[in-house]
């Protein structure tokens, strides 16, 4: 059975911009998608649009046995919980401890009262430091994390995302803001925590050649609409034309 599917999503933003038309696809338990594009295709909007960030305009998001989209109240608060997001520009409290912020990831099943007076059971740190330790990163738990480096922010960001327990991790362009070789470190970590952890990751990339190392299958956007879905292998240069133009060239990062 499909863990995620997306059933003619369509998104109109409240200025009138179209940015997702009639999207549909679904994601298997354990798959690595990764969605393609240019900027404005609509990557980000359809993350958005999964986890209810953004409500859809028409079409249905169906997570596990619920259509997310009809939800409201605790009972999507509660769906939403077990999906897990990471972005572009890492969103840590920078003058928090690295601890601290993963913790932070723990608010769905914690009070708010509890969580502002930093009041943690002993299990969740303990589950904190267990999920530092997978990301590579137990050794700075109380450290600032504004004190890391992009690449180690965003390690932390996926140990607060797993905190959720997530069945699947939303990644919007977790490596835009890296440098190649930091790039491949996180992007190798979004792999084991698939491999290993068994979490389902849908991942916005820019990089075709990251697609190609990370990915098990593959969607693209095109002007809000999905115009390829397929191996990452079986992208040749008549299909990089089609999603990224006539003009464009590719570039690769190593
Ligand atoms: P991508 O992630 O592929 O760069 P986006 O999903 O960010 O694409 O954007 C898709 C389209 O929707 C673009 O035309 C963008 O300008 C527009 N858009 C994105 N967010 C908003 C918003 N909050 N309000 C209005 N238009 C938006």
């Amino acid at each position: 059975m499909s863990l995620l599917v997306a059933d003619k999503v369509s998104k109109t933003y409240p200025n009138g911009t179209q940015a997702l038309k009639d999207v549909s696809f679904s994601v298997q338990p354990g798959e690595f998608l990764v969605v393609i594009g240019l900027s404005g295709s609509g990557k980000s909007t359809l993350l958005r649009c999964i986890n209810q960030l953004h409500p859809i305009s028409s079409g249905a998001i169906h997570f596990e046995q619920h259509q997310l989209n009809r939800l409201q109240g605790k009972a999507l608060r509660q769906q939403r919980s077990r999906i897990g997001m990471i972005f572009q520009q890492f969103n840590l409290i920078p003058r928090k401890t690295v601890l601290t912020n993963v913790l932070a990831g723990a608010l769905a099943s914690t009070s708010i009262v509890k969580s502002l007076l930093g009041l943690y059971s002993e299990q969740q740190k303990q589950q904190a430091m267990r999920y530092l330790s997978i990301v590579g990163l137990e050794h700075k738990a109380h450290v600032r994390a504004d004190n890391l480096s992009g690449g180690q922010q965003q390690r932390v960001a996926i140990a607060r995302a797993l905190m959720q327990q997530p069945k699947i991790l939303l990644a919007d362009e977790p490596v835009a803001s890296l440098d190649p070789s930091t790039s491949h470190s996180v992007m190798k970590y979004l792999q084991k925590i698939n491999q290993e952890l068994g979490v389902t990751v849908i991942c916005n990339l820019h990089f075709l050649s990251l697609v190609r190392t990370y990915a098990s299958r593959v969607i693209a956007l095109k002007d809000g609409v999905m115009v390829y879905e397929g191996a990452p292998t079986d992208i040749d240069e008549q299909w990089f034309h089609t999603i990224y133009g006539e003009d464009a060239v590719e570039v690769s990062i190593n």
